[in-house]
């Protein structure tokens, strides 16, 4: 295969970059999938541990619940695609060809489905608590096979290749190397922006590069100030891991420093509310008495979540004295805009995962349904993809700067100030005054890294530039939005509420 050529060129290895990738080679296109992850621990994919939904005998109610958690703002055409396609895409590739082997219940044949908060019914497949790795490897491992696709690991890319409006493949950088990869289209499947918040499930690489690259390049991003945070992380050895809302489902509650639960009196569905009004509450509870826990008593939790009792053990966590929780950055709603079949606003682009905007989450995601819109999108945008031309002629951009390398510590401790201005104004809470002082901060910090950029600097100071383009974005988009809705809360008391 000609590397410096291929028809679909993937950016990142994830659920959605991967199943881009299958759809491509599917339909006889070469695949390049170019990671920065140097293993599979660096994509958020391999972390998820909850499972993946699947519609079963009742789309209806599948859709009105992925609704419902956006507070009414998912786009009704993405969810019918999501839904429509969500029990066929898990059956053909999960299933058939990853055989991924889903818990079953009791009698071993039929599957263990679960249930999450703000699900209505159970519909979760999953394995333990640590659905991802068991899709995630298979996976891996299934393209590594494949004839007609390539996977060049610890390669990022730092700039797409657009010319006319049209994107023809991406810049890579590989170590101290950085080459042009043209490509018949480009499909970014990078994940979320994690990395922009002090505390986040995600993994460090998490700095939105597939955003900030589509934005540079003149794409549309959409939702962004519509950022989750996971309501129970675990932080005891101030090493954040998840404790997933199944453990909620199963029948956890969430208790205060005093022992009291406080979720039935801030929610009819008490514990499994949405997302983000658990998070606000447990937020709250914990600045207000100093300290939360997850109460697993009513069960056995050591039987049910063999996978998070052996994390607990880990961290040094005793999970029948409760597992002392917080909120935590955890999921992107908005990115860059696509439509059905994942096609950005250039031409020859595409976005899947979660650096997209699908319309499926709108503002609050449901959960479990990540996997799936990876799953669902990958496949579509990787089919629709193929059949473009490679161009003949080279495509030049202009890249920015001829800077000088900052030292270590300089990087260091600009990335700690975009996480500081993120947590302290762009989080759960959010007012007009702290988002224009975050503005005032990001740019500060984006003047900085401006001045370190020149295409050979290393693969940090190109982390933290697509970090401060995310935050920028994430945090113009919420000083435009007067209205609190899903996971953006103005925390003004005339704010406008769409609830
Ligand atoms: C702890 C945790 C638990 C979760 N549990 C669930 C769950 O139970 N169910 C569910 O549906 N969702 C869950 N989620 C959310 C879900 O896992 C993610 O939203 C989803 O996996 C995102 O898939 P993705 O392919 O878009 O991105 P990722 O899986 O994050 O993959 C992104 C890839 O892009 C690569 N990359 C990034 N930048 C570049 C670049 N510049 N150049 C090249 N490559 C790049 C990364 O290395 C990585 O390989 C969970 C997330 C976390 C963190």
């Amino acid at each position: 295969m000609d590397h410096s050529t291929t028809d679909v060129l993937v950016l990142g290895s994830g659920i959605a970059g991967l199943s881009a990738a299958l759809g491509a080679a599917r339909e006889g296109a070469s695949v390049t999938v170019a990671t920065k992850a140097t293993q599979p621990e660096g994509a958020s994919t391999w972390w998820a541990q909850g499972g993946i939904a699947v519609a079963r005998t009742a789309p209806r109610r599948f859709k009105e619940d992925i609704h419902t958690a956006s507070s009414g703002t998912s786009d009704p055409e993405a969810l019918d695609v999501l839904v429509q396609n969500a029990d066929a895409a898990v059956r053909d590739v999960l299933i058939d060809t990853l055989e991924v082997d889903f818990d079953t219940g009791g009698d071993g044949a039929s599957f263990d489905y679960g249930r999450e908060a703000a699900h209505s019914e159970d519909r979760i497949l999953h394995v333990d608590a640590s659905t991802g790795k068991h899709i995630h490897e298979p996976f891996l491992n299934c393209l590594a096979a494949h004839d007609r696709v390539a996977i060049r690991g610890n390669t990022a890319a730092i700039d797409l290749l657009e010319r006319d409006g049209a994107v023809h493949g991406a810049l890579l950088k590989s170590g101290d190397e950085v080459r042009r990869l043209h490509a018949g289209a480009t499909v970014l499947a990078t994940g979320g922006i994690g990395a922009l918040y002090g505390r986040s499930t995600n993994p460090a690489g998490a700095t939105g590069d597939g955003i900030a690259m589509a934005h540079r390049a003149g794409a549309t991003t959409t939702d962004m100030e519509f950022v989750q945070f996971h309501p129970t992380v675990c932080v005891a050895d101030g090493d954040p891991f998840l404790v997933s809302e199944a453990v909620r489902g199963e029948g956890a509650v969430l208790r205060n420093a005093a022992g009291d639960r406080f979720m039935p009196a801030v929610h009819e569905d008490a514990e499994l509310a949405p997302r983000d009004v658990v998070a606000r509450a447990v937020e709250q509870e914990h600045k207000r008495t100093g300290r939360v826990v997850l109460d697993v008593s009513s069960f056995d939790f050591a039987e049910t979540f063999p996978d998070l009792t052996a994390m607990c053990a880990e961290h040094g966590v005793d999970p029948s004295a409760g597992i002392p929780v917080v909120p935590a950055e955890h999921f992107l709603c908005g990115g860059v805009d696509v439509d059905t079949h994942g096609r950005a606003s250039l031409d020859r682009l595409y976005a899947v995962g979660e650096c997209a905007r699908t319309g499926v989450h709108g503002a609050n995601r449901l959960a479990s349904t990540s996997l799936l819109e990876g799953l669902v999108w990958g496949l579509r945008a990787g089919t629709d993809a193929t059949g473009t031309t490679v161009p003949s002629q080279p495509v030049s951009i202009s890249t920015t700067g001829a800077g000088s390398p900052p030292p270590d510590e300089a990087l260091r401790a600009a990335f700690e100030r975009l996480q500081q201005a993120m947590d302290e104004h762009v989080g759960l809470r959010r007012t007009p005054d702290g988002l224009q002082q975050a503005r005032h901060d990001i740019r500060s910090i984006g003047a900085d890294v401006d001045a370190w950029m020149d295409p050979s600097a290393r693969r940090g100071v190109h982390e933290l530039r697509s970090a401060c383009t995310g935050a920028r974005l994430i945090a113009e988009a919420a000083a435009a939005n007067e209205t609190s809705v899903g996971c953006h809360y103005m925390e003004r008391p005339d704010a406008p509420s769409a609830s």
